[in-house]
C-alpha cells in the first residue's frame, strides 16, 4: 500500500468510495454523479498524476475533494438511495477521513469547508494520532514516528528464547516463543502485558525479561514481578529532575522516605509539610512538599530547588514502584549489570533474520489481523529453519538478501528502522528474548515486485 499525504488521502478516499458504490450499484452511480468529470479526476490513483506544488493550489485541491466527498455521501444518505449503499466499508471510511481532515460549516446560505489544522496554528484541531487513518485500503494502519524515524503501519514485537550458556553447553536453538502485532503508535511499554500474558498462555514465561529502556516503566517493573513473577531486566529511565539531568543539586534519590510515618527527610535534615496522594494521568502518586520556612533560610537551596514558591516539591510512585525504581537504577550502574544485560545484544541477529529471511518489514496484507497472522507464519519459518540447522549440525548461515523489497533497505520515505529491543530469559525450560520491529505497510509494493519479476 502507497503512503499518502494529507491531500492524497482526501482524493483516494473519494475515489475508493467512488469505485466501491461502482461496483455495486454501477446505475446508481450514473444517476447520481457526473461520471464524465469525475472519471476525469477519480479515474486514476490519486497519487498517480502531478499534484500542485502551490500551497495555495493544494489547498484548493484539498477543499475540492472534500466538497465533492461531501456531494457522494450526500447523495448516498438521500432518501431515494438504497440504504445499504452507506453500508459499504469505503463509504465509512470517507465518512471518517472527511470528519478527521475537514470542517464543514454553513454561514447564511454559503457552505464552508476548511481542512482541519493544529489548534496551535490556529486551526480546529486534528484528532490525535492513534485515532488518524492514513489509508482508505487499510483502516488499522497508522502513521508513526520515533525520533527521525517515520514510518506508515505496525509494530511487531518478538519474543525468542536466548541463553548466556556458550554454545558448546546449550541443548537448543534459541527459538521465538511469541509475536506481538500492534498498532504502530502503541507505545512498546503497553504491549509488553500482551506479550506476558501470551507467553504465560503457552506456559513460556521466563523467569528474567531482557528489554530495553523503551518496555520499562515502574508500573511494569513492580506489576510484572507481581502478576507474571517475571523479573524485568531493563535500562530504566534515569532521573527526569532538572537536579538530576544537571547532575547538579539534590535528585529525588537524594531524599529519605519514610513511607510508614509518610515523611520525606531532605538533605539538610528537615522533614517534609505535606503528603499528598494524587493521580495524574491515571497513575496513583505521592507529592511530598517542604515548608517555605524551611527552605527558605536553607543554605543548600541554591542546590535544590529554584521554584517560585520557595520550597522543594517532590512526586513519587507508590512504595512499591519507587523501590523497584531505585533498586534498577542503582543495579544499572554496576559492572556485574551491565555484563548479564549484554545478553539482550543477541537480538539483532533474529531482527536480521526476521526482516531479511521472511521480509518482515513489510507486510504483504492489509489489516492488523492478517498481518499478525503473517508474523506468526514469519515466526514458524524462522524456527523451522533454526531447528534444521540444529539438528543437522550445520551453522546457521545468513542467507542472500530477498528478492522481495527488504526491509533492511531504507525506502525512499526513510522508513529504515528497527526500533526497541528487548530480550527475556529463563533458566529452565528456556531462555528468550524478544524485540520489536517497523513494520510498514506496503503490501502493493511487494506484488509489484512480484508481477515485474514474473
Ligand atoms: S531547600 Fe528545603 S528541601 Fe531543600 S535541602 Fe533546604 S530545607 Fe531541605
Amino acid at each position: 500500500m502507497r503512503d499518502l499525504n494529507r491531500l492524497e488521502l482526501a482524493g483516494e478516499a473519494v475515489r475508493a468510495a467512488l469505485e466501491a458504490l461502482t461496483c455495486a450499484d454501477p446505475d446508481w452511480v450514473a444517476q447520481s454523479v457526473d461520471v464524465t468529470s469525475w472519471s476525469r479526476r477519480y479515474g486514476p490513483r490519486v497519487d498517480n498524476w502531478r499534484l500542485p506544488t502551490s500551497r495555495t493550489k493544494q489547498q484548493k485541491l484539498a477543499v475540492d475533494f472534500a466538497r465533492d466527498g461531501f456531494a457522494l455521501l450526500g447523495a448516498v444518505y438521500h432518501p431515494s438511495s438504497p440504504v445499504w449503499l452507506r453500508e459499504l466499508p469505503a463509504v465509512q471510511v470517507l465518512r471518517c477521513v472527511l470528519v478527521q481532515n475537514y470542517t464543514r460549516t454553513t454561514r447564511g446560505a454559503r457552505e464552508v469547508v476548511k481542512r482541519r489544522e493544529k489548534t496551535d496554528e490556529g486551526g480546529d484541531g486534528r484528532p490525535p494520532g492513534h485515532l488518524r487513518l492514513s489509508s482508505p485500503y487499510d483502516t488499522d494502519t497508522r502513521w508513526s514516528a520515533k525520533r527521525d524515524m517515520l514510518w506508515n503501519g505496525y509494530k511487531l514485537h518478538i519474543s525468542e528464547t536466548c541463553t548466556p550458556a556458550p554454545e558448546a553447553a546449550r541443548t537448543h536453538p534459541n527459538l521465538i516463543t511469541n509475536v506481538a502485532t500492534t498498532h504502530s503508535t502503541l507505545p512498546d511499554s503497553k504491549a509488553l502485558d500482551t506479550v506476558h500474558h501470551a507467553l504465560q498462555q503457552r506456559g513460556l514465561l521466563p523467569d528474567e525479561h531482557y528489554l530495553d529502556s523503551g518496555y520499562a516503566t515502574a508500573e511494569l517493573i513492580h506489576g510484572s514481578i507481581k502478576t507474571y513473577g517475571i523479573a524485568l531486566v531493563t535500562p530504566v529511565l534515569l532521573d527526569t529532575s532538572r537536579q538530576a539531568k544537571a547532575q547538579a543539586g539534590f535528585a529525588a534519590t537524594d531524599f529519605t522516605i519514610d513511607w510508614d510515618a509518610e515523611k520525606a527527610t531532605c538533605p539538610a535534615g528537615h522533614t517534609s509539610a505535606t503528603w499528598n496522594p494524587v493521580v495524574s494521568e491515571g497513575i496513583p502518586k505521592t507529592v511530598v512538599t517542604f515548608a517555605a520556612l524551611d527552605c527558605i533560610p536553607c543554605p543548600l537551596k541554591p542546590q535544590c530547588t529554584t521554584a517560585k514558591k520557595n520550597r522543594r516539591q517532590l512526586s513519587f510512585h507508590p512504595r512499591q514502584m519507587t523501590e523497584a525504581l531505585r533498586h534498577a537504577r542503582t543495579q544499572q550502574k554496576t559492572k556485574d549489570w551491565n555484563t548479564d544485560y549484554a545478553l539482550r545484544a543477541g537480538i539483532e541477529g533474529t531482527i536480521r533474520q526476521a526482516t531479511a529471511i521472511t521480509g518482515t518489514r513489510r507486510t504483504r496484507y492489509r489489516g492488523l489481523a492478517k498481518t499478525h497472522l503473517e508474523h506468526i507464519y514469519s515466526a514458524v519459518a524462522l524456527n523451522l529453519i533454526r531447528l534444521n540447522a540444529w539438528w543437522n549440525d550445520r551453522p546457521w548461515t545468513a542467507p542472500a538478501p530477498a528478492t522481495s523489497p527488504d526491509s533492511s533497505t531504507p525506502s525512499p520515505h526513510n522508513h529504515n528502522g528497527q526500533q526497541d529491543r528487548c530480550a527475556c530469559r529463563k533458566p529452565h525450560p528456556g531462555r528468550s528474548r524478544c524485540t520489536s520491529v517497523f513494520v510498514e505497510d506496503t503490501a502493493e509494493a511487494i506484488v509489484s515486485a512480484y508481477v515485474e519479476a514474473g
